[in-house]
């Protein structure tokens, strides 16, 4: 498939079609042009921006009809070259869709526009005693988050994206607008279209509107800190509580180098060890007996004293600089871009996988840190390029098809939450087999028979 690039009659046509500005200046291009991966950015031909589901319409139809590729653009924080327009064609801003329509306490479900931050959102509900759950470290949008199937911290006590969408509007290649899922806890009628468009990555339909499911701010809760003699002492006690079934809200691991970036990044001085961060959510006696207990099994693995704050300040800063660890990776070497992995693994394979990638790692020369939803058996590697050697990425890809080979032999899967972007179509085939990516093929034929939604992405285009 070659590059489109709009004529000044088709950029005009499709000025008509909305009620913003469409934009070929050169620094809104390169805006919309690269994500945070590690990806060469591609220019789009023009950007679109939208403020509702019947401009999103008008425009898919206009480009389904003029065969022009469309992306769609949320905060630009995906990590798989998702956003990289690689044909050209338009760049589909979302981020003017940024109302939140409808909170109800009451069904713990909120309607939100695709362009809502998963920030705003919580800003706005913290009034009702109500949260939305899921939190990729980015403050990425809600369309974003459901078009890669997202997940976060917190994934391990309420879920992902895929068990947090309850109903989409979402708008097809050629422009039709369909309502899938309702906001019901339960719902057996017909196909799941719901969780066919959440993971889609913007090659299927332009999510518009969700209703998400929402929780109630727990009564309590508290933060600790665990360090360990070594990495892998550390993914094996979070394997043996994920085991005993305490209710844990958070779990993640960070390696020596993580904790050492953070110090340096966030001013903090915590010892440089491989590290397990905690949260514990519930009744105030509740927390206590679920903290009791994981003391009591870190204590088997070597775990040191466990370090337990329920200071509301304290725990916010631990958590933002958990979140912040990709920042902190890059500032610590300057100029350089960061090539994130997403392995995910049964969880009796957890320790296994994560030895073997940092054994891969140590044999190369790139600088990396790991570190883990490693409840959810899934773990990132963030390892250092230098963007004006592209002969480096070539060489990190090689790295990270190798141990993604090996994740995938052990029954792990090649990426836990990030998607497949134009970064792990290979993998897709490896690990799901040729026949069912060919039934996704069909899928995507089927709804956008001209291919102009995010080509290049999951397939092949
Ligand atoms: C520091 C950092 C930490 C991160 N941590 C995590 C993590 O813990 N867990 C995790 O899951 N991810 C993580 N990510 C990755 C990223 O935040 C997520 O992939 C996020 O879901 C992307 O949302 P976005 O709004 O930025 O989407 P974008 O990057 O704008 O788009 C992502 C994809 O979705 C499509 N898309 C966007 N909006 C729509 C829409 N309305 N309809 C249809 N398709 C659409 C785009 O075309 C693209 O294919 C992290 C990223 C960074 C930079």
């Amino acid at each position: 498939m070659s590059r489109v690039d709009l004529s000044p009659l088709q950029i005009s046509e499709i000025q008509k079609l909305i009620s913003g500005k469409v934009s070929t200046n050169q620094s809104v291009l390169e805006q919309h042009s690269h994500d945070e991966s590690a990806f060469p950015p591609v220019i789009p031909s023009a950007v679109v921006p939208v403020i509702s589901t019947q401009e999103v319409s008008n425009v898919l139809a206009y480009c389904n009809l003029h065969k022009i590729p469309v992306v769609a653009f949320g905060a630009g924080t995906s990590l798989e070259g998702h956003v990289v327009p690689l044909h050209g064609g338009i760049s589909l801003d979302l981020t003017g869709m940024n109302k939140i329509l409808e909170v109800s306490p009451d069904d713990l479900l909120v309607r939100v526009e695709a362009g809502v931050t998963r920030m705003a959102l919580n800003t706005k509900l913290a009034n009702d005693g109500i949260f939305f759950s899921v939190d990729p470290g980015a403050d990425a949008t809600l369309g974003g988050m459901a078009a890669t199937g997202a997940a976060g911290t917190t994934t391990v006590r309420y879920g992902s994206m895929r068990e947090n969408v309850m109903a989409l509007t979402a708008v097809l290649a050629d422009g039709t607008v369909i309502h899938t899922g309702r906001g019901t806890r339960k719902l057996s009628a017909g196909y799941d279209l719901t969780r066919l468009i959440v993971g889609s990555e913007g090659t299927l339909a332009i999510i518009t509107e969700l209703t998400l499911r929402v929780f109630g701010i727990p009564e309590k809760m508290a933060a600790a800190v665990v360090r360990f003699p070594t990495l892998n002492d550390g993914v094996a006690a979070a394997t043996a509580i994920v085991r005993s079934g305490i209710a844990i809200a958070r779990c993640e691991f960070l390696d020596a180098q993580c904790i050492r970036n953070l110090n340096s990044h966030e001013k903090m001085g915590m010892l440089e060890a491989p590290t397990l961060f905690f949260e514990f959510h519930g009744s105030p006696q509740g927390v206590i007996e679920d903290a009791q207990s994981v003391k009591e099994i870190v204590s088997e693995f070597a775990g040191s004293a466990f370090e337990w704050t329920s200071d509301e300040g304290e725990r916010r800063k631990l958590w933002q600089a958990r979140h912040n660890a990709h920042w902190a990776a890059l500032a610590a070497h300057p100029g350089m871009r960061g090539v994130s992995t997403d392995m995910a693994v049964p969880m009796s394979q957890l320790s296994v996988a994560v030895s073997m990638a940092q054994e891969i790692l140590e044999s190369h020369r790139f600088p990396f840190s790991i570190l883990g939803h490693v409840a959810d058996g899934n773990f990132h590697c963030s390892i250092i390029t230098d963007p004006s050697k592209p002969s480096e990425r070539d060489e990190i890809r090689e790295i990270v098809h190798a141990m993604t080979m090996k994740i995938i032999a052990m029954g792990g899967t090649c990426t836990g939450e990030h998607g497949i972007g134009a970064g792990k179509i290979d993998e897709l085939v490896v690990e799901t087999g040729a026949e069912a990516v060919s039934v996704m093929r069909s899928i995507k034929k089927t709804l956008d028979p001209h291919w102009i939604l995010n080509p290049g992405k999951i397939f092949v285009a």
